[in-house]
């Protein structure tokens, strides 16, 4: 019997229409920052578990790797073919059902492909908070969030992307569906299996579902943009604040003014909060149950506390929904702002974040003198993103990447706080991890994807 060509095959499993090829495949053969092209055979976008399913059993006869795509927003080349051997981009977005809401258990199951801005507004419907929140929202997939373990602005009180999952529904490097969509919080039955697929960025397995917790829906809540010092007052600010609110504080964003001044670059009509009196800021947001006034009354107080110890230069708290948007607006536009240079998502214990600053800035400004450094992020999880230079300084990469992961290891620090490894770290990462931690997950490789199928030259 002569076999149909690979595409009508995928195309008897999703439909014509759903396989993608020639100039309909190019924008998934690119990634966001358009730093990484590869070609693929051909995209397929399932529509049902058992259609994933059945692609990667076809995929897996004829030896082709697969790459699983959600949004495409990662930004470390993962969710991209690399071109080195024949594979397919297997394209969740059609998988974008809600499944269960369950108000109850605080439990929402959704499909993969579900954007995550959109399971955000469906856990508000039913009076529940699906804390996730990430610049990319209205694009990135909860497949893509949870396979890099994705982190955020919320981090700090509802934890990562693998804090918030209960379960999870995954098709195997070999086709068979694991079926582990269970809502529990107790559940000690041997290894936490959900943990394996989660952050392993598409090498172990197609995340299908995945079964989310709920929070609360805090009915007030405060945003702060402040002036502060440097980066140490802001890491006392930071346990300042949390001794006064606790757990009400869920974000804690440090901005230096040189991102600030790149926004308003870009975006000229954009209002700066306080003015350009300070290099560093704080942008805090507090949440909690009860009324907008004693949450505003417990906020001031504690930053005029904070003034008074010296560690607030200016603070302003914003008086309306629609002033803390533009806050944030300000936040979410600095990766724009900032687009073409040598980025690093890393972390270090809190308590060395001032230190980390101090000695990559100084070790930078040697060996580059005058090179902006456009230092941000989520410093209340210790994680920072530091991007360095402009467009031109990318192909001196390497040297760059020398001088900051050095610092980071000597603080005892990650060199992928939260973006993940992809095809842009895969190589670094044998400098920084240790060859034990390394070989236990080759053997976890080996175990599930034996023929190494899935997103291959990704993450090992
Ligand atoms: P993709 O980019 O499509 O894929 C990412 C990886 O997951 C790839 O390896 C892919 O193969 C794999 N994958 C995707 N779907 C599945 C699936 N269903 N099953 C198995 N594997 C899958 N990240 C943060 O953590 N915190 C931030 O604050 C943050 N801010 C960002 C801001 C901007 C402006 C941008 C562009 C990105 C930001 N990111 C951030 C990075 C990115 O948004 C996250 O990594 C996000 O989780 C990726 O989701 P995605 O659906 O776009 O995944
Ligand atoms: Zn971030």
């Amino acid at each position: 019997m002569i076999e149909a060509p690979i595409i009508e095959q995928f195309a008897a499993i999703v439909g014509a229409g759903n396989v993608l090829s020639g100039a309909d495949a190019d924008a998934f053969f690119t990634d966001w920052r358009r730093q990484y092209r590869g070609e693929a055979l051909c995209v397929v976008r399932p529509g049902s578990t058992e259609e994933v399913a059945q692609a990667v059993r076809l995929a897996a006869r004829r030896r082709l790797g697969v790459v699983p795509q959600g949004g495409n927003t990662g930004l470390c080349g993962g969710s991209v073919p690399t071109g080195a051997r024949p594979e397919i981009v297997v394209s969740m977005s059609r998988m974008n059902r809600v499944r269960a809401v369950d108000p109850l258990n605080n439990t929402l199951t959704v499909e993969a492909g579900c954007v995550l801005a959109e399971i955000q507004r469906v856990a508000a419907r039913h009076d529940r908070l699906f804390p996730l929140s990430l610049a990319a929202e209205g694009s990135c997939q909860i497949g893509g969030n949870l396979s890099t373990n994705a982190g955020g602005v919320n981090v700090l009180r509802y934890g990562n992307a693998r804090d918030l999952v209960l379960g999870l529904e995954v098709v195997l490097p070999d086709g068979r569906v694991w079926n582990g969509l269970r809502g529990l919080r107790k559940d000690n039955t041997g290894y936490d299996m959900k943990q394996l697929f989660i952050g392993a960025e598409g090498t172990l397995g197609i995340i299908t579902a995945a079964v989310l917790k709920l929070f609360p829906h805090p009915s007030a809540s405060a945003t702060a943009w402040i002036a502060v010092k440097s980066p140490a007052s802001a890491v006392e600010l930071l346990a300042a604040l949390r001794s006064a609110c606790g757990d009400r504080l869920t974000a804690f964003e440090l901005i230096s003014r040189r991102c600030v001044d790149a926004v308003l670059a870009l975006r000229p009509g954009t209002r700066d909060p306080l003015g350009a009196n300070a290099q560093w800021y704080v942008l805090a947001e507090l949440s909690d149950s009860g009324d907008q006034a004693t949450l505003a009354g417990l906020v001031e107080r504690a930053l005029a506390e904070s003034t008074e110890r010296g560690l607030v230069i200016d603070a302003a708290l914003s008086a309306s929904e629609a002033q803390a948007a533009a806050l944030w607006q300000i936040r979410e536009t600095i990766p724009e702002a900032q687009f073409a240079n040598v980025k690093h998502d890393v972390s270090v214990p809190v308590s060395c974040i001032a230190e980390f600053i101090a000695q990559t800035d100084a070790a930078l400004g040697t060996a580059f003198p005058g090179m902006p450094v456009y230092c941000f992020g989520h410093i209340g999880d210790g994680n920072l993103h530091y991007n360095v230079g402009d467009a031109a300084l990318v192909a001196r990469r390497g040297e760059v990447n020398r001088l900051v992961y050095e610092a980071v290891s000597a603080l005892g620090g990650s060199i992928s706080a939260e973006h993940g490894l992809g095809q842009l770290k895969r190589e670094e990462i044998r400098h920084h991890k240790a060859a034990l931690e390394l070989e236990l997950m080759q053997r976890i490789k080996q175990a599930l994807d034996p023929d190494g199928l899935m997103n291959p030259g990704k993450l090992l």
